[in-house]
């Protein structure tokens, strides 16, 4: 029952002998932004990647999913040529054929059903380049696009932008070595941000203490100083009683919360009921340690938290940050070394004035994403562009495969032929981001290039050129195109004036590239909100536009199991991330498959109550769907909550674990949720329990 996955952490592969040629780039698989070489071998090709041993922030350490992509670059099941389909086969057509038909679709639909009717799913688009045109393509062409933003990210994104101006992180993670507490919540970067991860224990090394909040023992939490295990779902509430105590204490910091915070009168009042002994019921954590981990916090400053996607995809995540994002606010703990908040969010700003006001269309509708499924089902919505693998990581994914059924074009810009592509009528040969050169921020909010390393395969084009190619054969203004990457930069750095000064040869002067912002004739930030806030007021926020004022959600009245009965469905799961797997990628590759199968993690007493045993098939349903995957037993998860992994569905002859989660987000944060989710679960073969 030991629990720590040695597979792959802090792997760092060194050259291979005789190399003739290594290029050096950054990995974009999980805007961890780790610094990577690469070998060239004779024929053009990968040889081998190793984490770059010059790169200031991830010092040669990497996971081990840039290792496992090499198969993915090379083939062979890299789809090499644009196709379509004919009764149900694929067959090979020119890129010519494949964009006449896109573009004549497009415009057809658009004219008699509006714009709306056509919608994109991009969340694996490539890199800054394809991003840059994927702009321009939804303003030209009113296109109404679904990013990563509700599987990943809004929520957390919501909360920040409103309380601190900006949804980047504040601080970067390499400012743990000045600060004295690293507060983890839901955050298991072992595996998550394993290229990343050593910063925790640099941080350890000079003297800050880890924390880490988790409903189970992780590989970080066994690696922290302190683990808190706290009841799924219940962050908020630990987090209001943190805020009543460090109040009530008069632990806060009086002089920064006078001149820098709106709202702290609302936010105490919000507050002043939430005790450490109210919590202690609710979040499961005895009442003496809410108690001594507020008083840390209010006397040992300065502190950065650390947020994961523990606290953020779920379905009462806006109140449960909001709470800490306040806590770390009114300690002061924000804007000064050792201080602030950690995230991967990197959203350096939109371009304004892209587009001339003529050329601007906007989608005649957008369905919010909750409501996309049924907007397919109900002939709403007519086409789908996908650039990633939305019958894989959009929530009830069984239900999406049938509702792509329904519609009258399906286009696939993809790697592979995975999950969503399969069900297309259009297959498009992507590039993989080793063929493309851009711009790629980090975790740190660096903004690091990465030249192209190698030539794309077979007829692979990025999304840029796809774009440009159709919006010329639907007649749109392709002049805003930019033809190459660095083209791109300069135009997209230029309307962006936080990043005006960031050009191609800053960020290759010296490896780590730059911080941002960084704005033409002013300096690099690496910490933001060290001369004010980003809000109108130039204030932290904590009441925010809307006039939010904190609360409890329990994660059973919240999206998703509000309406579910208890008595039916009385176990919870989640889905969990593991180091060597990333969404649709790494599943097309053997060494992933080798390193980690998809299982659910038990915990031995709620196996006995199931009665189902060690590596027997279990099979878990949620009113939307069911899945059955092998038992793992394990004591570092919680009683009655199984956990499985998102990512494994058509190559491994799976419904995607999204099957299981309602197509909800959180209100008003906007994620959908991935955890804490009611369940029922039986041996496979045997009855329900
Ligand atoms: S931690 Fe993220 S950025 Fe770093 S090597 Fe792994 S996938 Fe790439």
């Amino acid at each position: 029952m030991a629990y720590v996955r040695v597979q792959g952490l802090h792997r760092n592969r060194t050259p291979m002998p005789n190399s003739d040629k290594v290029k050096t780039s950054i990995c974009c698989l999980c805007n961890g932004g780790c610094g990577l070489k690469v070998q060239i071998g004779s024929h053009g090709n990968v040889e081998a990647i190793y984490g770059d041993p010059d790169n200031p922030y991830n010092k040669g350490k990497i996971c081990p999913k840039p290792i496992e992509i090499i198969e993915n670059l090379h083939g062979p099941e890299r789809v090499q040529y644009p196709m379509k389909k004919v009764n149900g086969e694929f067959v090979r057509i020119s890129w010519e054929e494949a964009i006449d038909t896109i573009a004549k679709k497009y415009k057809e639909l658009s004219d008699n059903f509006g714009t709306g009717s056509i919608i994109g799913m991009t969340s694996k688009i490539g890199g800054s380049f394809s991003k840059f045109a994927l702009k321009i393509f939804s303003e030209i062409a009113g296109f109404a696009n679904y990013g990563t933003g509700p599987i990943c990210f809004s929520s957390e994104e919501k909360v920040r932008k409103e309380m601190f101006g900006k949804a980047a992180a504040t601080a970067p993670l390499h400012d743990v070595i000045y600060a004295k507490i690293v507060l983890n919540i839901g955050n298991n970067c072992a595996q998550t941000k394993a290229g990343q991860f050593h910063w925790l224990q640099e941080g350890q090394k000079h003297g800050a203490k880890i924390i880490t909040i988790d409903t189970r023992y992780t590989e970080t939490a066994q690696l922290s100083d302190q683990f808190i295990q706290i009841n799924p779902g219940t962050d908020g509430a630990l987090g209001m009683a943190l805020l009543h105590l460090v109040i009530k204490n008069k632990h806060y910091d009086e002089e920064f919360v006078h001149i820098n915070v709106n709202g702290f009168e609302e936010l105490a009042e919000a507050v002043k009921d939430f005790t450490a002994e109210k919590a202690a019921k609710i979040t499961g954590i005895p009442q003496k340690v809410i108690e001594d981990l507020a008083h840390e916090l209010g006397t040992q400053k300065p502190a950065i938290m650390w947020p994961g996607r523990g606290i953020v995809c779920v379905n009462n995540a806006e109140h449960a940050l909001m709470a800490f994002e306040s806590l770390m606010a009114i300690l002061g703990n924000v804007g000064k070394p050792g201080s602030g908040v950690v995230s991967h969010l990197n959203g350096y700003g939109q371009p304004a004035n892209l587009i001339k006001p003529e050329h601007v269309v906007k989608p005649s509708f957008k369905l919010p994403a909750d409501k996309v499924i049924e907007g397919m089902e109900s002939g709403q919505i007519k086409m789908m562009y996908i650039a990633g693998n939305p019958c894989a990581n959009w929530p009830e994914s069984s239900r999406m495969k049938k509702a792509i059924g329904n519609l009258e074009l399906v286009v696939s810009h993809t790697l592979t032929l995975d999950d969503s592509a399969s069900l297309a009528h259009i297959v498009l040969p992507a590039t993989h981001w080793l063929e493309e050169a851009g711009m790629q921020p980090g975790i740190h909010r660096v903004m690091q290039w990465r030249d192209k390393a190698v030539e794309p395969y077979g007829e692979a084009k990025p999304a840029a050129e796809v774009f440009k190619l159709i919006a010329e054969k639907m007649g749109l203004p392709s002049e805003y195109f930019p033809d190459t990457p660095e083209e791109a930069w300069d135009v997209e750095r230029k309307l962006i004036g936080s990043i005006s000064a960031i050009t191609v040869e800053k960020m290759t002067e010296k490896p780590g590239g730059v911080h941002y912002p960084y704005p033409e004739g002013g300096e690099e930030n690496h910490r933001l909100y060290s001369k004010g806030f980003n809000t109108s007021s130039k204030k932290v926020e904590l009441l925010r536009e809307k006039g939010i004022v904190l609360k409890y959600r329990d994660p059973l009245e919240s999206p998703g199991n509000e309406s579910v009965s208890r008595e039916d469905y009385p176990y919870f799961v989640s889905s969990v991330k593991v180091a060597a797997h990333y969404h649709t990628q790494c599943q097309y590759s053997k060494l992933a498959r080798e390193f980690e199968k998809p299982y659910v993690e038990i915990h031995p007493q709620t196996a006995v109550k199931i009665g189902i045993k060690d590596d027997e098939t279990i099979r878990i349903e949620t009113p939307t769907g069911a899945i059955s995957l092998p038992v793992k037993l394990t004591y570092s998860v919680p009683q009655n909550h199984f956990f499985t992994q998102p990512y494994f569905g058509k190559r491994y002859n799976l419904d995607p674990i999204n099957t299981l989660l309602p197509s909800v987000l959180d209100q008003p944060g906007g994620n959908f949720p991935h955890k804490n989710i009611l369940c029922r679960a039986y041996p496979e073969g045997g009855c329900e329990k």
